[in-house]
């Protein structure tokens, strides 16, 4: 395992921001965007960090599809949040269901079963047994969950290591955190003033909510469940705390999903407080049915998503998302992110070969994948 993680390690030194940025308070550079790996967004670099408007990858023309060029968004729909740019539920299963998917599936899911959760940001929010605790650090987690994972697991042992022994206390008491508890934290291109910022907006939040559920609930309103709407509203709930300055770094801590962001980090945390509780999700929060969540997008599963048919899209986007839960939704209607965990493993674990090796060994979904070789099990 350590051995794996220090692979990953030296794609970005560590503390290192993009393009040599030295991450100090003044540094508010974008990450330089990777180049396009012909099999797909790859490395380190996130969905997350592409701006769909500015940051598309370069197709070429033959991989060109209608739906991933300018102007052709869906038209809007009565009753719909953000009309703009999601998927109709007519176009939202690209691939139909079919019984040797769901085999295939329910095969990744027990393979994958008992898996350790140590590689993973969602183990800190696994220290704390207080449902408060767990809460808070599931989102400071997930907020800093980009990365290389040995970078990853670094930052949040010194950010947690700030916040002792309960980042909830931390955050509400009657001393908000100083800046120097946090002076010299940073994580790739976030500074460390932008990390001071980004806890006072988490407490501020906390002080006028009293739980991040809460919030999220409150932005909500008297309206039916839309989830991309309701987390729009909830992120904009730290961002009008933030104040002027590093609006770069700010714009990266809480993205805005109605601008077409996959909102990879949101959706994780979603995932951890919604879902289970399963060894792996925390199953804190009543607010959100495990039905409506949307897979978190990251390299891992934007690549695999294509190789296993589940999307036909080419950018990172929030509407590749979407048409990924939507296929997985065709598999198990309740509960379609369950498969998000055990399909990342096998980029994240590399247990999918393919991209470094030329050839697979033995994988759980195999049977689906369009890229595999005669060796896969
Ligand atoms: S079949 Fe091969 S390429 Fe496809 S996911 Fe498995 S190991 Fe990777």
């Amino acid at each position: 395992m350590e051995a794996a993680e220090d692979r990953e390690h030296r794609h970005a030194p560590p503390g290192g921001a993009p393009g040599g940025g030295d991450g100090g308070p003044q540094d508010e550079r974008r990450p330089r965007r990777p180049r396009p790996d012909p099999q797909g967004p790859a490395g380190d670099a996130e969905p997350d960090d592409f701006h769909p408007e500015r940051g598309r990858l370069v197709l070429p023309r033959g991989d060109r599809r209608s739906e991933d060029r300018p102007g052709t968004d869906p038209p809007p729909q009565e009753g719909r949040g953000f009309g703009d740019r999601r998927v109709p539920a007519e176009q939202g299963d690209p691939v139909r269901p079919s019984s040797s998917r769901r085999i295939a599936l329910a095969r990744l899911l027990e393979e994958g079963r008992g898996a350790e959760l140590a590689p993973d940001p969602v183990a800190f929010p696994h220290r704390y047994s207080d449902p408060r605790d767990a809460e808070a650090a599931a989102f400071l987690a997930a907020t800093f969950a980009f990365g290389a994972v040995l970078q990853i697991r670094n930052f949040l042992s010194r950010l947690f290591d700030a916040l002792p022994p309960s980042p909830h206390a931390a955050l509400t008491g009657a001393e908000p955190v100083r800046r120097r508890s946090v002076a010299g934290l940073s994580h790739r291109f976030i500074s460390s003033d932008g990390v001071y910022r980004f806890l006072r907006c988490v407490r501020g939040a906390y002080l006028a909510h009293g739980s991040l559920e809460r919030l999220y609930i409150a932005g909500r309103g008297e309206a039916p469940p839309d989830l991309r709407r309701d987390l729009a509203r909830f992120l904009d709930g730290f961002r009008d705390r933030w104040g002027k300055s590093l609006s770069r770094e700010r714009d990266f801590l809480f993205p805005r999903p109605e601008r077409g962001s996959a909102c990879k980090r949101h959706n994780l945390f979603l995932r951890w407080v919604v879902r289970g509780p399963d060894g792996v999700d925390l199953g804190l929060w009543s607010a959100v049915s495990p039905r409506d969540l949307i897979v978190p997008l990251d390299t891992h599963m934007a690549r695999l998503g294509g190789w296993l048919g589940l999307t036909r899209r080419k950018t990172p986007d929030w509407r590749m998302a979407e048409e990924i839960t939507a296929s997985l939704r065709a598999a198990c209607p309740e509960d379609p992110v369950k498969f998000d965990y055990p399909l990342t493993r096998l980029g994240i674990l590399r247990i999918c070969t393919r991209p470094r090796r030329g050839v697979c060994g033995h994988c759980p979904v195999a049977s689906l994948c369009s890229l595999r070789s005669s060796a896969a099990g």
